[in-house]
């Protein structure tokens, strides 16, 4: 298969069904968006626009993303009957104390793209030369410590050892060793705290130096293992009703 780049979500579909990458990423076909993703949408924008307005110390009406509600459903076209959902999605973080670090808060919607290889025998030229592509919601610095903050909007809440293990994580890890430092030359931990809204759980996880490295062997694997899978096969789960190669994927055609 062809890539252009990674990011975590390409690395879990791939890991999970090489045939839904092949239709997403490969053959470029539209994905069908789950409801439930455009709400999480439409909640990552308030809070996004209030974090940016409390940073800037600008607009101060926009400070209380309960403000926001209706602007972002209209954006998203969210029907009205989901408009205590979303409010109250805001109100969990609000309550849990996402703002209260915001002092420290020195990006938002903070997007990176990183060369990480000479040695990737990719078989088309990546944009920029960059392997991994990504995008942090919220990005914090205390001395010489980074903590990158992520908002969840489903209800599902994985183990600290899941979080530790997913691909998100792994990538962040090695995307917030490679920005600069105003400072030392040198990056103290790396800690990820994920915002569950729906059940009003935080959940955090930390990871290294080490950890990063070992990562970046094993995506620059995985970005080989990618380009050389000929002939993506079927991994039927859960969440083929979600997917957009349903009709036509062999394991689930005939159902
Ligand atoms: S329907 Fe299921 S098994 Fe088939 S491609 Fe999609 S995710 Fe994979």
């Amino acid at each position: 298969m062809r890539i252009d780049h990674l990011s975590a979500s390409r690395i879990e579909t791939f890991l999970r069904c090489a045939l839904q990458y092949h239709a997403l990423y490969d053959l470029k076909l539209e994905e069908k968006v789950h409801p439930a993703a455009t709400l999480g949408k439409a909640v990552h924008l308030a809070m996004e626009l209030s974090t940016r307005a409390m940073v800037a110390e600008r607009h101060p009406t926009l400070w209380d993303p309960h403000n926001l509600v209706i602007p972002v459903m209209r954006r998203y076209e969210i029907p009205n009957g989901e408009r205590l959902r979303v409010w109250q999605l805001i109100e969990n973080a609000i309550e849990m104390g996402y703002f209260e670090d915001i002092d420290y808060t020195v990006g938002c919607e903070q997007a990176f793209s990183l060369f990480l290889s000479e040695n990737v025998p990719l078989h088309v030229p990546l944009r920029n030369r960059d392997l991994l592509v990504g995008v942090i919601d919220r990005l914090d610095w205390h001395g010489d410590d980074v903590t990158i903050h992520d908002l969840k909007t489903g209800k599902h809440i994985p183990s600290e050892r899941e979080l530790a293990n997913s691909w998100q994580v792994r990538c962040y890890n090695i995307a917030a060793r490679s920005f600069p430092l105003e400072s030392e030359p040198r990056l103290g931990g790396v800690k990820f705290k994920f915002w569950y809204l729906a059940s009003a759980r935080a959940v955090e996880v930390e990871k290294s130096a080490e950890d990063a490295e070992e990562d970046r062997i094993e995506l620059l694997s995985l970005a080989d293992r990618i380009i050389r899978c000929d002939d993506p096969q079927p991994n039927p789960s859960g969440l083929c009703p979600y997917c957009l190669y349903e009709e036509q994927c062999p394991a689930r055609k005939s159902k």
